[in-house]
């Protein structure tokens, strides 16, 4: 089978700083891949690149059927084909980044309606749908500013989910959230593993990475420096930087 999403070369530098060197990674489909690594290793850059947040200046990304080289400036995805290309990532932040001016509802609704002009009672249906999956059904006509970090984070999963993604990234998606939140947001992204969702996953709950995802990567000042089964990595690294990065969680 093809690989769901595929990386290689990639370089990003900001300034003098590079932050992404030469990256080269493939995600089977329906894989979870965990990205770990320390504070300032470019694990969020990379994440950004894959729905063009994050412009690379080298290297090419593929997600299912669409994909695109960086380097020669005169090539690069116009607006409107780099905003077709965004809507393959379904991306959730560590800060949920609701609309604070719209129901949870309405927030759902919003990308369905906005960028792919379906029609209303059509996009409210899927809403209404993605919100039972993440348990929040009685929460539809809620404002953000009435629900737990949890709950939002939920919303913010579904809004993700509304707009039909290849794959879904989530980038720290626990690290705002009281512990006791912490449990249901991980469960939703367990249950999506489960449905087969193709996903990357920044994270420090190495006890979630270790039982949920396929294969573990540790990167280190924007270079891959190792990755394999998810078990083998997080229990038995190789490297000494993954074996000293790990002993923080211990
Ligand atoms: P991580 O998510 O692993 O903590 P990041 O990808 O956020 O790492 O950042 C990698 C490095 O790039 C850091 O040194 C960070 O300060 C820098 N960086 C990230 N985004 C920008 C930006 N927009 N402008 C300048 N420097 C940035
Ligand atoms: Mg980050």
């Amino acid at each position: 089978m093809n690989p769901k999403i595929e990386v290689s070369g990639l370089r990003k530098s900001f300034g003098a700083l590079t932050v992404l060197r030469d990256i080269n990674l493939t995600v089977e489909p329906g894989a979870v891949v965990a990205l770990i690594g320390p504070s300032g290793s470019g694990k969020s850059t990379l994440l950004r690149c894959l729905n063009l947040l994050v412009i690379p200046e080298g290297g090419k990304v593929r997600i299912g059927e669409s994909s695109f080289s960086f380097g020669d400036s005169s090539k690069l995805p116009g607006v409107r084909e780099q905003a077709r290309f965004r809507s393959n990532t379904g991306m959730v932040f560590q800060h949920f980044n609701l609309f604070p001016h719209m129901s949870v509802l309405q927030n759902v609704m919003e990308g369905p309606l906005s960028v792919k002009n379906m029609p209303k009672a059509e996009a409210q249906a899927l809403a209404r749908r993605l919100l039972a999956k993440v348990g929040l059904s009685d929460k539809v006509d809620v404002f953000p500013n009435k629900l737990s970090g949890g709950q939002k984070q939920r919303v913010a999963i579904a809004r993700a989910l509304a707009m039909e993604p290849e794959v879904m990234l989530f980038d720290e998606a626990t690290s705002a959230l009281d512990p006791e939140l912490v449990g249901e947001v991980l469960g939703v992204m367990r249950d999506l593993a489960a449905e087969g969702m193709t996903m990357i996953i920044v994270t420090h709950e190495m006890g979630f990475a270790r039982e949920v995802a396929d294969r573990v990567i540790f990167m280190r000042d924007g270079v891959i420096v190792e990755e394999g089964p998810a078990r083998e990595v997080i229990e038995n690294p190789v490297q000494d930087a993954t074996r000293a990065f790990l002993s923080h969680f211990h």
